[in-house]
């Protein structure tokens, strides 16, 4: 058998790409500069693989910002606004789509899957497919001149091209696959002319939900491509699921397939041990996972890999990843702070090609041949499963008491609400905002300042107790409602809380790519998850009081700890989301306990967790629910809950997040173009709700009467005495000036429709 790789994270271990990108960008780097470091990146990425004795290398995975941009571009996919002419699309070009230009706003940028990295979405609408280069051929050229790899170009499939792309109805969709066809026959036949024999086309669409017709369009269209460059063997490359209908996905007609078989909840091995795999295809055995950070555990590997040796003969298998590994960061060795115990336990891109390697050599050789290294993988996660810092007893008594954890309120929202209106007496209408008030660089600097020892504790604390104070008066001087603290001892909502409680542990250098050359850190929950002293009572307490209105405690839910990071291996991702909030219920009750009336738990990734099976919404939304009422239910009822979510498809959700039982949720609205506030003709909602009735994403500072016009819209909807006036999301991306006039403009339209809604609209 051999070994293989499906992709390689393009940032370089010292984040290179990043820094010679925006350097670029910025003006401070010539284009043929940039081309020059980005060569040396790109080689650098192919030896990493090579030096790791890695046989099946994929080449063109190498990106200047993201693989479906790419893809788009190499087929002349781009919109007419960007003055586009024909030939060789330039660098201003390609760049002025993913990130706008002074005429042309950027292409649209959403999730890939169920991941946290970003692509750019491809516009067909009016578009005409024409090859416009080779970039596989120039990718495979370089490899083989330079470092004599024979590398496997790779790039997006048809199908899930098109199924990613928009500007087209649903029923284009056979029409446009077929009209690229033609141009993947060619780069193919390109290809073979340059020598290339095998193929990786990615098509992650097959492990979403498929339907009969598009599967045998996909039969249709890999049919095309075999029958019109032959000399081409395809390998179909699938990930981060089981593939949907397995029999028909493997009798494609092409000469490989590869599968996730750690993603796959168990079903890709089960299918291939009951229906078999087609004799003389390779199987692409994906058994490293390249989503999270953990060294494998080579017994489990092993098993997987002799339960696939009794279907398949070893000269048609190929161990590799379970997807690219551009989702995990480039390596540990730098990682030279970390407690040896958690150290030794991680693999990142390097270490999982290592894996790959060994268990290639374990398959063909036998254990024996690689019993050292083998023994090496097995303690190192034995020693963490062992450590203390993994098993804490109070958190492990605690979860064996879960089932008589409180996860309801002691009343209903009905009889809570009358609590709550009669302790605040909040006018109809109550204006807030989202939690963060504008990070300046002055509050970065200051937060840098304290971190390298430059200031005390004291002189930070000083300083944060002063932006508090300013936002404070900002907001009292504006009319606000309800007021925040402002977050601004916050550098990340995620990170900040990882910090204080026990079980995280952060890298110096895991980082991985998110969008562009945008790149995060996630935390990683190696740990029993606990809460160890107060998070937030002194400053939303110091808020509190500056101010006779209520302020807002702060924290971010149990389940956006959990999607923002990466989480162990060891236990189910539920119990984890458990551990953390009951982190964070005493947190809550820490708050209340100091007087705090209004508390606030932000879910802004419950949403993008969901499963790509919509089978196993359901599952994941009754857990993920459970655990944000694990963490809110024990308050008074004249304790207000509130909650907030980003861009959010309210419709197909919406029983879950009344099932969440929050007080108030705010929604971000601007985005769904009103679609969000249309649903509510169709379903009921009772509990009170904010939908965001401005942007934030952009500086501009929206007119009164268009707020009102939102307010007013949704009022069409929604009953007064349940509506909350406030911006789409948290304001810390924005200036100063601009909040304040867009927040005075939010204030005066509220009193507009509160004034026309008079007598009528008083609170019952
Ligand atoms: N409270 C957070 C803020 O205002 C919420 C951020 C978010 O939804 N992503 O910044
Ligand atoms: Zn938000």
């Amino acid at each position: 058998m051999k070994s293989g790789n499906l992709g390689y994270p393009r940032i370089g271990l010292e984040r290179q790409w990043k820094k010679a990108l925006e350097a670029y960008w910025a003006g401070d780097l010539a284009e043929a500069e940039l081309q020059t470091r980005l060569k040396d990146i790109r080689l650098s990425n192919l030896k990493a693989q090579q030096e790791r004795g890695i046989e099946i290398i994929p080449v063109g995975d190498f990106t200047y910002y993201d693989h479906v941009l790419d893809t788009a571009v190499m087929f002349g996919i781009i919109p007419k606004r960007f003055g586009y002419e024909g030939g060789a699309p330039s660098l201003s070009v390609y760049y002025a789509m993913a990130r706008g230009s002074k005429d042309a706003a950027a292409c649209e940028m959403t999730k890939w899957f169920n991941t946290n990295y970003h692509y750019i979405v491809p516009e067909l609408a009016g578009a005409h497919p024409v090859l416009t280069g080779n970039r596989l051929l120039e990718a495979y050229k370089e490899a083989k001149e330079e470092l004599g790899i024979e590398g496997r170009p790779v790039l997006v499939g048809p199908l899930t091209f098109v199924k990613l792309s928009k500007g087209y109805a649903p029923h284009e969709l056979a029409d446009w696959t077929r009209r690229l066809v033609p141009l993947y026959a060619e780069v193919l036949r390109e290809l073979a002319e340059a020598g290339v024999k095998w193929v990786q086309l990615d098509e992650p669409i097959l492990s979403t939900h498929v339907s009969a017709e598009e599967l045998a369009l996909a039969e249709e269209l890999y049919g095309q491509l075999a029958r019109q460059v032959p000399e081409i063997r395809l390998f179909l490359q699938t990930y981060f699921e089981a593939v949907d209908q397995y029999e028909a996905v493997v009798a494609l007609p092409v000469h490989g397939i590869g599968l996730d078989f750690v993603h796959d909840g168990g079903r890709n091995l089960e299918a291939v041990l009951r229906h078999g795999f087609p004799a003389g295809k390779l199987l692409g055995a994906g058994l490293v996972d390249g989503r999270n950070i953990w060294a494998c555990d080579p017994d489990e590997k092993l098993k997987v890999l002799t339960a696939l040796r009794q279907t398949v003969a070893d000269e048609f298998l190929v161990v590799q990843p379970s997807c690219s590994l551009l989702h995990v960061p480039v390596s540990t060795v730098k990682e030279t702070k970390l407690e040896s115990v958690l150290r030794q336990a991680l693999a990142f891109a390097d270490q999982k090609l290592e894996e790959v390697a060994l268990l290639t050599k374990a398959g063909n050789l036998g254990a024996e041949a690689v019993a050292a290294e083998l023994e090496a993988l097995r303690s190192g996660r034995a020693a963490l499963a062992a450590s203390p810092s993994r098993n804490r007893a109070k958190v492990r008594e605690r979860m064996s008491r879960l089932q008589s954890q409180p996860i309801t309120r002691a009343s209903s929202f009905e009889e809570r609400r009358e609590l709550q209106e009669k302790r605040w007496q909040l006018p109809l209408l109550p204006t807030t905002t989202i939690g963060s008030f504008p990070q300046t660089p002055e509050v970065r600097s200051a937060r840098q300042k304290w971190r390298k020892g430059d200031w005390s504790e004291e002189q930070y604390q000083v300083f944060i107790r002063e932006e508090i104070g300013r936002w404070i008066g900002i907001q009292k001087d504006l009319g606000l409602d309800v007021l925040v603290h402002g977050e601004f001892e916050r550098n990340d909502m995620v990170e900040f809380f990882g910090e204080k409680l026990a079980g995280f542990a952060f890298t110096g250098n895991g980082w991985v790519q998110s969008y562009g050359s945008r790149c995060v850190k996630p935390p990683v929950i190696y740990g029993d998850v606990e809460y160890t002293s107060p998070m937030t009572v002194a400053e939303t307490v110091y808020a509190q009081s500056l101010s006779d209105a209520p302020v807002k405690g702060m924290l971010t839910g149990p389940v956006t700890i959990l999607n923002w990071s990466f989480v162990r291996d060891d236990l189910p991702r539920r119990d984890v989301a458990f551990q953390i909030a009951l982190a964070l219920r005493e947190e809550v009750e820490a708050l209340e306990a100091a007087g705090i009336g209004m508390i606030q738990v932000d879910e802004p990734a419950l949403r993008e967790g969901l499963p790509l099976k919509p089978e196993q919404g359901p599952a994941y939304l009754e857990w993920t629910v459970k655990a944000f009422r694990l963490s809110t239910s024990t308050v008074k009822d004249e304790t207000q809950i509130h909650t907030h979510m980003c861009y959010c498809e309210f419709q197909d959700m919406i029983d879950s997040i009344r099932a969440l039982d929050a007080d108030v949720i705010s929604i971000e609205t601007s985005r769904s173009h009103g679609e969000l506030i249309t649903s509510f003709e169709e379903q009921t909602y009772e509990l009170g709700i904010g939908l965001g009735v401005y942007d934030i994403h952009s500086p501009r500072v929206p007119p009164v009467a268009e707020m009102e016009g939102m307010i007013r819209r949704a009022l069409q909807v929604l009953s007064p005495r349940q509506f909350w006036i406030n911006p789409d999301c948290g304001l810390k991306t924005r200036r100063m000036l601009e909040t304040v006039a867009a927040l005075g403009n939010m204030v005066e339209a509220a009193k507009q429709v509160r004034a026309e809604l008079g007598s009528a609209g008083v609170r019952a």
